[in-house]
């Protein structure tokens, strides 16, 4: 067996792994989330490019097209990835947990931990070198801070040889649209540009 041969099998065992997992995400039922999903939220972009973002859980427009941020907060979200240079195809984007809660409340600590092996074994997958956690959900489940997250946003935390940065959900942006110094949106803005920086920095 030759190099290229060698490297295309751990290409597809690789391409198995995701596919699987994706596949089995699909059907979980490991907590009661299930029962009133419409679709799982497995999370979506490049595999390749080893930037990853982290939300909360899916909404309801997320649940109903199985895609990640593609609300209105993800739509804000998307907008200020592209106005600091950064496609949202060249990032993969998901979830804590990958089914909506009722109501869109905050995952129980039993509905995260369901949903656990399937971040852990996308992390592993994908091997991000840069990890956005959007908001305090998975802010407190990635780097175990119980700090608020005014406090640690746009800092960077090293996770297990993974440079992770806090930043606002933008479900939080909307609630407070001031665009003046100092405010949630500003910061935001400076916090994005420094994850740009850091990613074409280590690229
Ligand atoms: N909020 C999140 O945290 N995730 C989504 O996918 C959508 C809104």
């Amino acid at each position: 067996m030759n190099e290229n041969n060698q490297a295309m099998n751990s290409v597809e065992r690789w391409n198995y792994a995701w596919e699987k997992l994706k596949e089995e995400t699909s059907f979980c039922e490991r907590c009661s989330l299930c029962n009133g999903r419409n679709r799982t939220v497995y999370g979506e972009g490049s595999i390749s490019n080893r930037l990853m973002f982290i939300g909360e859980a899916p909404g309801a427009d997320e649940d109903e097209q199985g895609i990640p941020f593609v609300g209105k907060a993800g739509q804000l979200l998307t907008g200020i990835l592209e106005a600091a240079g950064i496609d949202r195809n060249e990032i993969f984007i998901t979830n804590v947990v990958k089914c909506r809660p009722p109501g869109n409340r905050i995952p129980t600590i039993e509905e995260m931990v369901a949903c656990e092996d399937i971040l852990k074994s996308q992390i592993a997958l994908l091997n991000p070198r840069i990890i956005v956690c959007l908001g305090a959900t998975p802010t407190k489940w990635i780097i175990k801070s119980e700090k608020n997250i005014s406090s640690i946003r746009g800092k960077w935390f090293d996770w297990k040889g993974i440079q992770v940065m806090p930043m606002f959900h933008p479900s939080y942006l909307l609630r407070n649209p001031s665009r003046k110094k100092g405010a949630p949106k500003e910061l935001t803005w400076i916090d994005i540009q420094e994850v740009r920086r850091k990613w074409k920095e280590d690229a």
